[in-house]
């Protein structure tokens, strides 16, 4: 097989096709863009990652916004294929069996890039080590350094028993498969006929991994004590090279993937600066996240540059013509994106909400330093807003993750302001988010919100795809946003006197007062008053962010600073 220009892909999630629950969000969601991107450009890529047999899980919620979980079990044999090869790793000196499954994700010109999927849930192995691969953020530290051993070291095997003999790139997405690393180390030992792998290993190694972080907090879950990886490992030798398996008794995955790397990024120009100073000993470069548009363009928007921008499913940079989209026909391909959303949230909770009046979108994993509840700090100055300027309603939906008991009470927080709101603001909370719901929310809702607190959001990509379908923000200026923001224009900042706050204080009171002030004064106004200009700016998010928020934009750049350079 002819390696010499194919990237491998890892990554613990990667979003398929929304009948497989093999992610949980925006990572798992950017890994599948990335990946139909890369067979849309024809980039000679492979990507690995776990079966995930029960998924993330299903989300339900009782009347007062109380998660309850259960598994997202789905039909394996329906959408992937099984492979012959078996390897083997080890772990806790059992020997464990993986076989892999394979997908492949067709890009828009007949290229092909298969994803092999890795599975444990195999006979020869023990009850504990067939569960390794069932869930995806499922169980304990332990659980998770298990899987990072499948996915790395047993991701490597794998590629290599299916003939990828000579590939030329790593690519790390996340931490997750740091220990990848380990096992290039090892193949270059043995190939030596060495026991240990040295320096010129590390260095060798380095010039075949490309690593991409995601978060801009010191990686807070994904590190081991030294004493558990030893365990699991069965072997301590590698905590000897202080320089890449460092520091303090725990293994680091974000600094194993650093210093194993040749080039690393960040997932915004925001987070590589935030990045940087986490990591000053490394050089983190940026390349800013986007969606794939032929994904979450919603089928009125496909109409619409069908009929406009011929050639805009093979080249994402086209989108910059929207501008000349006649307003009328922007209008009407939008409204029918939102007759879908509304009739879904009726359907679903009865809400009762209406095509006229203004509808605010905001999805994301409900997770604290999201803030899902910034708009309700001030209910008696929303019922003004909606009393003095005009009518407006709310949809949300989020998972919290089964342990994150502030992100679960901040559903309820959501549930509470929506009966305090009720006859005055309609809102509604939207059970069991996933790609689907995404899509329908994405495209249906007529302002998208987003109100992390800075500088938390490394990049975000949902409101990428409301740009892409004539939806525009109004966010805080973090991640992409900072980028993407032309006041007016694409959309609205909220909170920019707040980043001149003491560093540390709480800015919510000041980012919601900025959020109640757009809304009434500028937002409300133009959606009722000057409606074309509203218009304008829903071109403008088409064009100007469609046009360069897109993965194929990001892969290219990926082809030229990380993979082939
Ligand atoms: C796009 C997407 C995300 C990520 O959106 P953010 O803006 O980064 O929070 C998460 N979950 C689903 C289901 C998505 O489609």
């Amino acid at each position: 097989m002819q390696d010499d220009k194919q990237v491998a892909y890892f990554s613990m999630e990667i979003a398929l096709e929304p009948g497989m629950p093999t992610y949980s969000g925006g990572l798992g969601v950017l890994a599948g863009d990335t990946i139909r991107a890369a067979a849309d450009r024809g980039i000679r890529m492979v990507a690995v990652t776990l079966l995930h047999r029960k998924g993330y899980f299903h989300q339900e919620l009782d009347d007062r916004g109380r998660q309850t979980e259960t598994p997202a079990d789905w039909p394996v044999e329906q959408f992937v294929k099984e492979l012959p090869p078996r390897v083997k790793v080890s772990i806790e000196g059992r020997t464990v069996s993986l076989r892999a499954w394979k997908y492949e994700v067709e890009g828009v010109t007949g290229a092909r890039v298969p994803v092999v999927l890795l599975d444990a849930d195999l006979p020869e192995n023990s009850d504990w080590d067939r569960r390794l691969t069932h869930w995806l953020y499922g169980g304990d530290t332990w659980y998770r350094l298990c899987q990072e051993i499948v996915l790395g070291i047993g991701g490597v095997r794998m590629l290599r028993a299916l003939g990828h003999a000579n590939l030329a790139r790593f690519h790390m997405n996340e931490g997750h498969a740091g220990l990848l690393g380990l096992e290039l180390l090892d193949e270059r030992a043995r190939g030596a006929g060495r026991n240990g792998f040295n320096h010129d290993d590390v260095e060798a190694v380095r010039r075949l991994c490309v690593f991409t972080t995601h978060t801009p907090v010191p990686a807070g879950l994904d590190q081991f004590p030294l004493d558990l990886v030893g365990r699991a490992l069965g072997r301590a030798d590698f905590a000897e090279h202080h320089d890449v398996f460092c520091c303090d008794g725990v293994l680091n995955m974000t600094y194993l993937a650093l210093s194993l790397s040749h080039y690393v990024n960040g997932v915004a120009k925001k987070h590589a600066e935030v990045s940087q100073h986490l990591y000053a000993q490394y050089r983190i470069d940026a390349i800013t996240n986007g969606v794939h548009v032929p994904t979450w363009a919603a089928p009125s928007t496909r109409a619409l540059f069908d009929k406009h921008i011929p050639g805009w499913r093979e080249d994402s940079f086209m989108l910059r013509y929207a501008l000349s989209i006649p307003p009328d026909e922007v209008r009407a391909a939008h409204a029918e994106a939102k007759r879908a959303l509304l009739e879904r949230v009726n359907h679903e909770t009865g809400a009762g909400m209406k095509e006229a009046v203004l509808t605010l979108g905001f999805a994301r994993r409900a997770a604290t330093y999201k803030r899902a509840d910034l708009l309700f700090r001030d209910l008696d100055r929303l019922r003004a807003i909606a009393a003095r300027t005009g009518r407006f309603q709310v949809v949300f939906a989020g998972k919290a993750h089964p342990r994150d008991e502030g992100g679960k009470e901040l559903i309820q927080h959501v549930f509470q302001a929506r009966d305090a709101l009720r006859d005055h603001v309609r809102v509604a909370y939207l059970a069991n988010y996933d790609w689907d719901l995404g899509r329908l929310l994405t495209a249906g809702a007529d302002v998208w919100v987003n109100t992390p607190q800075p500088p938390m959001e490394a990049s975000g990509t949902s409101g990428m795809k409301a740009a892409i379908n004539g939806v525009p923000s109004l966010s805080v200026l973090d991640g992409w946003w900072i980028e993407g923001c032309i006041e007016g224009i694409t959309g609205w900042a909220l909170g920019e006197r707040c980043d001149l706050m003491p560093a540390g204080s709480d800015r919510r009171d000041c980012d919601a007062e900025s959020l109640y002030d757009k809304l009434e004064h500028v937002v409300l106004p133009l959606y009722y008053k000057q409606h074309g200009r509203f218009l304008d700016v829903m071109r403008h998010a088409m064009a100007l962010n469609g046009a360069f928020f897109n993965t194929q934009r990001m892969v290219l750049q990926y082809v030229l600073k990380a993979y082939f350079e």
